[in-house]
């Protein structure tokens, strides 16, 4: 399957000749979720978007933002992140042989993460601060010195991101569209992306899906409709207390009739664990505030068919998975030892 840049050449905008740096991101599955479904009483798909080479959605960002700056001359990109942007943008860059710079607060960013920035080698530079001083400095970084920025701020990010609404209209299908989109939200970029992605494909509001965001309660900006001064969250992803894409993402809600709620880390950790234990499907707990939101506020009036994005992929977070999942039984290497293990 062809990378995100090279199938959607009409609708991104790169020309012919650009240079395209890609990991064959994008094409990931929309499982229909069976329990999941049963439990909220309507129809749930999963769009899988761990799936990705990296394994979250940020891939379909990188691969246009990175290629972007190889063609504009960059030969170097600097992120600010909670993670999984620098673990896109560092591998990336490896691709396109160019330097990578990713600024996460120090000590507050998922195991994986880390292992595949450092892997990919890039500068990683554990800042004492949190998400939202790092997007500063990157941003002031990036306008005093000849070194791209790849955060959400980046138009290319939107871009690529956008693509995963083309993906979900063209596997439902015009006929029977879906009716809303679930979604985890930290600094907004992702919704902002989705919903263009959508307007993109239909001039007909009303049949376009409401935008359901969720963020985590200790880190609800547009929930409270002020930044966050310290957001605190288990969700690492989204913790982050001053959206830069925030008016866009409450824009995209207003518009599609959707909602903005919050929900505790203890609801996500709920939602994680079902997904993983019932439906097979083992997400990082970011990417579990989706569902976690429908459980919580429940599924609105009039929508019967929805979708979750799944941002991230669970090994990402193997900490998390840990402490949550199940205990391992120790047993001697004896057959009745194993016997009574198995059967407790
Ligand atoms: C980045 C990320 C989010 C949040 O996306 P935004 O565009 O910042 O709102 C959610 N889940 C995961 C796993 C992420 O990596």
């Amino acid at each position: 399957m062809a990378g995100l840049i090279e199938r959607y050449s009409d609708r991104l905008p790169f020309a012919a000749g650009d240079p395209i740096i890609s990991l064959d991101e994008g094409s990931t599955p929309l499982l229909y979720a069976c329990e999941l479904s049963e439990r909220l009483g309507v129809e749930v798909w999963l769009k899988i978007e761990g799936a990705n080479p990296t394994g979250s959605f940020k891939d379909r960002g990188m691969t246009c933002a990175v290629s972007g700056a190889v063609r504009d001359g960059s030969t170097a990109v600097v992120c600010a992140s909670t993670g999984n942007t620098a673990a896109s943008a560092a591998a990336y860059a490896a691709r396109a042989g160019i330097t990578c710079a990713v600024i996460v607060p120090d000590g507050k960013i998922a195991r994986g993460k880390l292992a595949q920035a450092v892997m990919h080698g890039a500068r990683v530079i554990g800042l004492r601060g949190n998400f939202d001083e790092a997007l500063r400095l990157v941003r002031e970084l990036s306008a005093n010195h000849p070194i791209a920025l790849v955060n959400s701020v980046n138009p290319l990010r939107i871009e690529g991101q956008k693509t995963a609404a083309f993906e979900l209209i063209e596997a439902l299908g015009p006929e029977r569209p879906l009716d809303a989109l679930a979604i985890p939200v930290g600094n907004a970029g992702n919704i902002t992306a989705y919903w263009k992605g959508f307007t993109e494909s239909s001039d007909q509001l009303e049949r376009l899906p409401r935008m359901l965001g969720f963020q985590a309660a200790g880190a609800a900006p547009l929930v409270l409709g002020h930044p966050v001064e310290q957001p605190e969250t288990l969700a690492s992803a989204i913790r982050i207390g001053d959206p830069a894409r925030g008016e866009e993402a409450l824009s995209a809600v207003a518009e599609s009739g959707g909602a903005i709620n919050s929900v505790t880390d203890e609801q996500i950790l709920e939602a994680y664990s079902f997904l993983a234990s019932r439906d097979g499907v083992f997400c990082e707990p970011s990417s579990a505030a989706s569902v976690a939101g429908l459980i919580v506020h429940g599924v609105p009036e009039g929508v019967e068919r929805i979708v979750c994005a799944l941002t991230g992929h669970g090994l990402k977070d193997p900490e998390t998975a840990i402490e949550v999942g199940g205990e391992i039984i120790a047993c001697e290497p004896e057959l009745a030892a194993v016997e009574a293990a198995v059967w407790g």
